[in-house]
Formats: structure tokens, C-alpha cells, sequence
């Protein structure tokens, strides 16, 4: 490889974000160049569900559904509270439904709206996912764009730190591991590296409380980004935020969906008790798990186990190898799994009474989906984890890298996870369904369009 190259845009990472960007840019006629650290797709992308929120889409009008900007950024909103980037939250929101629809027309990507959940924090049906309900399904289309596009993927090739000139403008990066490095002069740079769910050291300084959970993201996220834009002057903003998932299946390690708490699982620990309101949904649900020493059960039924089976593969293939056992009656569930038996008996008759309207919940869940609760019962014992980071790099509704102050840093861009988030500026209560795939695509669909439109395409 020679030592030096130009190209009109630079992209670090090729996740959703960074394969977004790069295939916009080049829509709009630029050059560009990928460079990707690991040796394949191995990015946050890969290991989601592929969930992409959108407001207003031709899946929706098709489904019968009636959605709207405002009433999305009024879930987002409600959820996340004011923090550093709400006032990126309508602009992003807007580009949403064009977003997705450009995915299929453009991209030849598949997708369908998910009609049988709300997901959290979603008051309508808007979250549109592949068939297969993975990432990885997302990333092949993409990729597929990209070679039809002509736009090269130099995997193996991390972007080591940003080239800046005497004005402070970002005009490439250094490139390349150990006495193998080059570098790329680029007339616009954009930053999708993700965050820093795998750089504990990060972690420490931002969101202690979770440094030390099992992560289960991708080890990729070593938080560059933010280490690139702050040793240049760039704010940071959010950094305490994160999504947790209450529900990773012990001990295989495979996600038990929040499906089937919405269709009415409920969460025990070993003592039999519930401990929280299953409705708050799987980040914030995150830390009460944790509190029970990382062990929980959630318990449901044949029926959820079928429908949620029905329609998610992931899940299915939690069942086929045994993450969802069955019992006949409460007291053989309790022997299972060494739950106390009269406390679980207790709770559950309390849980299905509150499901049946007859009093009120004890932790103010409201929302039951299919229970009561009724025989044969499911069990799936789980553990809490962190997914991904949602605080990184301030940027403006141009996906522009902000110095403190909002003065754009020249030439510098960032999306997905690298760039600041949309859910709340600490914990993981603020994670609505959809909010990492919203910021990656449309920020990257926005990086790459400006990027283009800067350089006069
Ligand atoms: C199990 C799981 C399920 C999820 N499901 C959903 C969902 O359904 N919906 C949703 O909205 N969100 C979901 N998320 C979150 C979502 O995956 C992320 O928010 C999103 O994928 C981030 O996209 P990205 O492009 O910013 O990062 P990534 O997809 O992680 O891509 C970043 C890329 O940059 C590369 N990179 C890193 N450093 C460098 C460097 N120095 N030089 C070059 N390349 C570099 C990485 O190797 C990687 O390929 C989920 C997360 C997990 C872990």
C-alpha cells in the first residue's frame, strides 16, 4: 500500500454509521474511502437486532399505522429527560422516515416494520427491522451497496489519530498498526468508531457504576473517537449515559428478548420476589437486576414462549438449546430452579391478579400484555449487562464535530456511536427501543450528505 493517499471523504468504521455515510457521500458523487480496524464486520452493527425507529414511513401508511415526528420525539423525549443533545433529537427524527426508506430503494436493504411489539418507550409501532431480526442481515445489504458503488473497505486498517493543520482543521489521519502506518489526506473526515463500552478505563471515568458488568457488545468499541475529539479541543457530551439489557440468559449467554416481558413475563429473584416494573424496560430494568447480585428469573408461559418464539429467531434459538424451561405447576418451576416455593407461589398469584385488573400493581406495571400467568409456566434465568455507550462527541443536526461553545471543528464529522446520544445524560434509564441504530443511521446518512455537499457535489 503507498504511504500516502487522497481521498474528498474519509470514513473510520464500518458499522452502520460509517457504511451509511460513505455509501450518502458517494451517492452525492464523492470519492471515498473506508477504513475498518478489525478484519471483517465486527462492529455493534453485526451483534444487533437491526431495530431502526422511524416516524411517518411508507411500512407504517402500508400497516395501517399513523405516526408522526412530534409523537416520536415525545417518546424519546419522555424517556431521556433534558440532557446535552436534545436539541438534536427533532432534527434526527425528522430524516428518520427517509432514512429507512432510502435503505430499500437505495441500499437494496429488506426491511419490515415490527407490528406485533411497541418496543420501550414507543408509544406506536415504528421500530423496522430485517427479516431475520439481526444486524448482521443490515451490514450484508449495505456492504452489498458499497461494492456495487465502487467504494472500497480497507479492513485492517485502524485509524490511528486525526492529521488537524495550523487553523485547527481536520485534513485526514494516520493510519495503520506497529511500522505498517500511512496516511490519508481527506477533504472531510467522519468519525463512526462507536463508543466506549470496551475501554474500561473509559468506563471508570464516565459511568462508573457499570465499569465493571459483563459487557456484551463488541469489543471493537475502544472509545477512539472520544480520545481523537478531546485531545483536539472537541466537548463531549452525555458520557454518563449507556443502555443496559436486564436480560442476558445465564448461563448461555444468548439475549432473552424484552418481548417477552412485554407480553407479560415477570422478573423474580432467587428469593421468589419481584423487585421492579418490568414496563420500565430492559436498560433501566438493567440496574435493579444488577442489584440482585446479577441473578434473576424471568417467569412466563407456553403461550409467551410460542408467539415470542413465533416471531424471533434470536429467541428461538434461546429455547432450542434449553434457555427457556418448563414447569407444570408453580411448585415444580420453584424446585427447578431453587426459587423459594411459597414466596413464589405468593408472587405469583399477586402478579396475576394485578393482570386481571383486580388490584393494582405493586410496582405500578400496567402494562400485561398476555397474562395472567397460567400453567405450563416458562422459566429463563438471567443476568444484566451493558450493550453500548451513549455519550460521545458533541455534534450539531449536521453531524458537524462541536468545540465547547458549539463552534464546528473544520472538516470533522461523527455519527452512531461515536457521537453524543439521545438518552438522557447518565444511567440507562433513558434508553428508548432503537436509539443507538437512529443516531448510527441517520447521523451517518447526514455526515455523508454534508460532507458531499461541503466539497460542491
Ligand atoms: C446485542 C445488541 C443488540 C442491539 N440491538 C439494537 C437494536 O435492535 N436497535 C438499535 O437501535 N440498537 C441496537 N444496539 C445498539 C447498536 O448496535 C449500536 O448503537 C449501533 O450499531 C452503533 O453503530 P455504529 O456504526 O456507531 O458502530 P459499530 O456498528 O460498532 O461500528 C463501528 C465500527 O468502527 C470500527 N472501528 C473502531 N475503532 C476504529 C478505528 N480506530 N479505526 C477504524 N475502525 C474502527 C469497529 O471495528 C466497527 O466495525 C444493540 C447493541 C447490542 C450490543
Amino acid at each position: 500500500m503507498s504511504d500516502h493517499i487522497e481521498v474528498d471523504v474519509l470514513v473510520a468504521g464500518a458499522g452502520a454509521c460509517g457504511l451509511i455515510a460513505a455509501l450518502r457521500a458517494r451517492e452525492l458523487g464523492a470519492r471515498v474511502a473506508v477504513l475498518e480496524k478489525f478484519d471483517r464486520f465486527a462492529g455493534n452493527t453485526v451483534l444487533s437486532c437491526g431495530s431502526i425507529p422511524a416516524a411517518g414511513t411508507r411500512m407504517q401508511r402500508e400497516a395501517g399505522i399513523t405516526d408522526s415526528v412530534q409523537s416520536m420525539v415525545d417518546d424519546i423525549e419522555r424517556v431521556s429527560g433534558r440532557h446535552d443533545a436534545s436539541g438534536l433529537i427533532r432534527p434526527i427524527v425528522e430524516r428518520s422516515a427517509e432514512l429507512v426508506e432510502w435503505l430499500v430503494d437505495h441500499c437494496g436493504a429488506e426491511v419490515k416494520l415490527y407490528t406485533n411489539y411497541k418496543h420501550v418507550g414507543h408509544s406506536i409501532p415504528r421500530l423496522h427491522t430485517q427479516p431475520s431480526g439481526q444486524g448482521l442481515e443490515l451490514v450484508n445489504s449495505l456492504a452489498a451497496a458499497a461494492a456495487r458503488d465502487g467504494i472500497d473497505i480497507a479492513f485492517g486498517n485502524p485509524v490511528q489519530s486525526l492529521i488537524v493543520d495550523a487553523s485547527g482543521a481536520v485534513t485526514g489521519a494516520h493510519v495503520g498498526a506497529g511500522n505498517e502506518t500511512y496516511t490519508v489526506s481527506a477533504g472531510k473526515t467522519i468519525l463512526a468508531t462507536n463508543g466506549y463500552g470496551a475501554n474500561r478505563a473509559l468506563l471508570r471515568e464516565f459511568c462508573p457504576e457499570i465499569a465493571d458488568a459483563q459487557y456484551f457488545g463488541a469489543p471493537t468499541a475502544e472509545g477512539e473517537a472520544v480520545q481523537w475529539g478531546r485531545a483536539i479541543g472537541a466537548a463531549v457530551g452525555n458520557t454518563g449515559a449507556y443502555q443496559a439489557h436486564a436480560s442476558v440468559a445465564y448461563p448461555h449467554g444468548e439475549l432473552l428478548t424484552w418481548s417477552a416481558a412485554e407480553k407479560g413475563a415477570c422478573y423474580v429473584n432467587r428469593q421468589g420476589l419481584r423487585f421492579g416494573n418490568e414496563n420500565i424496560g430492559y436498560s433501566g430494568f438493567g440496574a435493579l437486576v444488577m442489584a440482585q447480585g446479577n441473578e434473576a428469573y424471568a417467569i412466563y408461559d407456553s403461550r409467551i414462549r410460542d408467539y415470542v418464539a413465533h416471531y424471533q429467531q434470536t429467541y428461538k434459538a434461546l429455547v432450542d438449546m434449553g434457555g427457556a424451561r418448563e414447569a407444570a405447576s408453580v411448585s415444580e418451576l420453584a424446585a427447578l430452579t431453587g426459587i423459594d416455593p411459597a414466596n413464589l407461589e405468593k408472587t405469583l398469584a399477586t402478579y396475576n391478579q394485578a393482570a386481571r385488573g383486580e388490584i393494582a400493581d405493586p410496582f405500578g406495571r400496567r402494562d400485561f400484555g398476555m397474562a395472567p400467568l397460567q400453567p405450563p409456566f416458562v422459566v429463563t434465568r438471567v443476568g444484566a449487562a451493558l450493550f453500548h455507550t451513549q455519550g460521545g462527541l458533541m455534534v450539531d443536526a449536521g453531524a458537524r464535530v462541536l468545540r465547547p461553545g458549539n463552534a464546528p471543528i473544520p472538516n470533522l464529522f461523527a455519527g452512531g456511536g461515536a457521537a453524543v446520544g439521545l438518552s438522557g445524560l447518565r444511567g440507562g434509564n433513558g434508553y428508548v427501543s432503537g436509539n443507538g441504530l437512529l443516531t448510527a443511521t441517520v447521523l451517518g446518512y447526514v455526515a455523508g450528505e454534508n460532507c458531499a455537499r461541503e466539497l460542491g457535489y
